[in-house]
């Protein structure tokens, strides 16, 4: 199988002049983006093709540094914003979307502990407790290249934030037992670390979102186990298989945030579930520079063919364009101003993002194939490829683009409370 693999002359998404970057954030986004050029882009087909992990790319990220790109630096990572990691993650996600949607799982898991809880109120004790207990996952990823991954969902309401989790971690001596069952488990079988949420639930007690704990469960631990085939659509090397988890002893240590902190980080810092965008808002620039690169004749792996001078190639380069620079304009916006306690126009901004990326992306990829006709779908180019994994982004639960549509317009007509007669 033939890719394409040699990106060495793509520009960045966001230019560093056009969008006011800072020189450390563009150095950053700027590692990544050769590092998914170099590393990822030539790997992406195979690992499509037999939907298998990636596993070389994250031991090859580990010397880079891009394992650790949001352990603060203190800890001994780059110490990348939320938003640097967004436009370093968008980076990779045009070389291999499996890789860098599988990244963010695990870039989540120390952006979340490190700027994003700096962020989030807490007591002094929870405080204390958090800083304590974090640096032993970052020496892990720092030192050894751990892998962490975020298995959430269940396949019932709580991953889109409508009830309490069904795996539950009973408080024992030391730490918890943990049982549940994970769907959709991103990096099965690879991460060192599943980061699982779960209720915290004792005898008697009744289950409570409140009481979601944010748990480290070693991979290694007896009762996980991992199960089921894994032959979807797209985001194929995701690897997303079934975790089961089974009277698992976990360590009070493993715990990701103190007792009750995940629940105010999910309420008071939304954009934390934008995060499963970057990698799309990849996809939908790859789609556009494949298919530049195919109409002018210059596609690595395709006869030197031009088709651009026919008018309808031109109007439809010139219609995609048009959408991908809305995309990148509210989704740049929406990543920029972050934060936790963000207003509420901010808020319906990072939804409309959301929905823009994960809906155009796959759009985009259809265009593309469109205009560019029968032979870029073939599977010696990564356009088809592109478009399998661009369909994935609208699934993504807690923000789905239907849920994004739910929210955009209750939450436009509603204030806070308000009922109709
Ligand atoms: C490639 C890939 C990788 C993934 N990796 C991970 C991972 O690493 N970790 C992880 O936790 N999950 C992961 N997921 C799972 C993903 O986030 C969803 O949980 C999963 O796709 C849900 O599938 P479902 O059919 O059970 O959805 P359902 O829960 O049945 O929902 C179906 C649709 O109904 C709508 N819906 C659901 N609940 C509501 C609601 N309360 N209000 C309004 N509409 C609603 C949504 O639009 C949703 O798309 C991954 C998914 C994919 C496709």
């Amino acid at each position: 199988m033939n890719a394409i693999d040699t990106h060495k002359s793509d520009a960045p998404i966001f230019a560093a002049d056009a969008f006011r970057l800072g020189d450390e954030e563009a150095a950053l986004i700027d590692r990544a983006r050769r590092f998914g050029a170099r590393v990822l882009a030539p790997r992406a087909a195979k690992h499509d093709r037999d939907a298998t992990f990636p596993i070389e790319n994250f031991r090859d990220m580990h010397p880079e540094g891009l394992l650790a790109i949001c352990i603060p630096k203190e800890n001994g990572g780059l110490g990348a914003s939320y938003r640097t990691y967004a436009l370093a993650a968008a980076e990779l996600g045009r070389y291999c979307g499996a890789t860098a949607l599988s990244w963010n799982m695990h870039v989540c898991s120390t952006l979340w502990t490190g700027a994003l809880a700096d962020d989030l109120e807490m007591s002094a004790a929870e405080r204390t407790e958090h800083n304590t207990r974090r640096p032993a996952h970052y020496r892990r990823i720092v030192e050894q290249g751990a892998i962490y991954s975020q298995p959430f969902s269940e396949g019932g309401a709580a991953a889109a934030g409508a009830a309490a989790f069904g795996t539950e971690a009973k408080p024992v001596d030391g730490g918890f037992l943990v049982s549940g069952k994970k769907i959709f488990a991103s990096l099965s079988g690879a991460a060192d670390y599943y980061g699982i949420l779960c209720t915290e639930r004792a005898e008697g007690e009744a289950a409570s979102r409140r009481n979601t704990l944010y748990l480290a469960v070693p991979a290694k631990a007896d009762g996980v186990s991992v199960v089921g085939d894994w032959d979807p659509l797209g985001m194929r090397g995701t690897v997303s298989r079934t975790l089961l988890m089974k009277d698992v002893f976990v360590s009070e240590s493993e715990l990701l945030m103190p007792h009750g902190v995940y629940f105010r980080a999910a309420t008071s810092w939304p954009h934390m579930f934008l995060t499963l965008s970057p990698t799309y808002m990849g996809l939908a620039q790859a789609a556009y520079d494949f298919t530049v690169a195919y109409l002018r004749g210059e596609a690595p792996g395709t006869p030197p063919v031009k088709r651009r001078m026919f008018p309808t190639k031109q109007i439809a380069v010139a219609e995609m364009r048009v959408m991908l620079e809305q995309t990148k304009a509210l989704w740049f916006q929406a990543v920029s101003e972050a934060r936790a306690n963000p207003t509420k126009e901010q808020v319906l901004r990072a939804y409309a993002a959301q929905h823009t990326v994960m809906e155009n992306a796959n759009a985009l990829a259809a265009k593309a194939i469109r205009s560019c006709g029968g032979q870029s779908m073939l599977k010696s180019l990564p356009l088809e490829r592109i478009y399998r994994d661009s369909r994935c982004g609208s699934l993504m639960l807690p923000w789905t683009a239907e849920i994004c549509l739910d929210r955009l317009g209750r939450e436009a007509l509603y204030e806070p409370g308000e009922k109709d007669e």
